[in-house]
């Protein structure tokens, strides 16, 4: 039997078990997707049952940076960006991979989204980067800002990138949220409203609650959006045929996200 899981913490309320379950089901396949609570501490630990016992793994925060040291292998873009989300298992070695970058770029475009620069990233943390570096290597012009002014001028050398203040959001044409402000909070936003730029599209990556305010402003000043369902769906469907060699229907692994988040 196949067996998966998802390693962070906290990692109880996780849609990932949900969404490879319908993975796994809807491709005629027999297997266990997990959420085992991980706290950095226990990484090592872990890892070793991972070698032992388990197909493969998705890692969460807090421990897609800290895992690469633990690997036997990381794919040249996990290295780039810092992080690995997706860990196989192969005669007991662990490789490494992000799919959080080729997901975030996916599920732009089966949603319709237009890869046009500039597009400005707000958060320069873990999801930032992987954003960051995917738009940068589709060959858009890529801004980063940050609350911690340095994190992004370091990003911004580290990928070529130009770091920006918050008021050049008025000239972008791709807004990208991947802070977490929002998360858990339908009156945050990163954004002040006044400062969304009259045309364009702007991405959640934060979807608890699935609109966050960012987004329903974004909306109501016309542009187009996308929750961040679709990428996380992508980065899942992505994670499963590196372990299995199959690609999942996103949308169907979306769908059941959606529903274990009660909307
Ligand atoms: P990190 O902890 O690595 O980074 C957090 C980021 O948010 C930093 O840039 C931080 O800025 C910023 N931030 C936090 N609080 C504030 C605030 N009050 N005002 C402004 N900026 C703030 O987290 P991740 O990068 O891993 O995740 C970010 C978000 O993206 C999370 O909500 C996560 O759930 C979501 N995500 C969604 C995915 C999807 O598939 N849809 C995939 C991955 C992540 P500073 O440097 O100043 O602290």
């Amino acid at each position: 039997m196949l067996r998966f899981a998802v390693l962070g913490h906290p990692v109880a309320h996780s849609l990932s078990p949900a969404m490879h379950a319908f993975a796994l089901e809807s491709l005629g396949l027999e297997g266990r997707y997990e959420a085992w609570e991980t706290p950095l501490e226990a990484l090592p630990g872990r890892l070793k049952e991972v070698r032992r016992a388990f197909r493969g793994v998705n890692l969460t925060l807090p421990l897609k940076e800290a895992a690469l040291a633990h690997l036997d292998w990381a794919s040249p873009e996990a290295q780039r960006i810092g992080a690995v989300n997706t860990a196989l298992q192969v005669e007991g070695r662990l490789f490494g991979f992000n799919t959080d970058a080729p997901g975030f770029l996916e599920a732009l475009k089966a949603g319709g989204i237009p890869l046009k620069g500039p597009a400005l990233v707000l958060g320069a943390g873990g999801a930032g980067r992987a954003v960051a570096f995917a738009l940068k290597e589709a060959g858009l012009e890529v801004w980063v800002w940050n609350r911690t002014p340095k994190r992004a001028l370091a990003l911004a050398e580290e990928f070529g990138l130009r770091a920006v203040p918050l008021e050049k959001a008025k000239e972008a044409r791709l807004l990208v949220n991947a802070t977490s402000v929002g998360l858990g909070d339908p009156g945050a936003t990163p954004l002040p409203p006044e400062l969304l730029p009259e045309e364009g599209a702007a991405v959640d990556l934060v979807y608890r609650p699935l609109w966050t305010r960012f987004l329903r402003e974004a909306k109501e000043r016309g542009l187009k959006v996308q929750t961040g369902l679709p990428m996380l769906a992508w980065q899942g469907a992505l994670a499963f045929r590196i372990w299995t060699g199959l690609l999942p229907d996103p949308s169907g692994m979306e769908e059941a996200a959606l529903r274990a988040l009660g909307v």
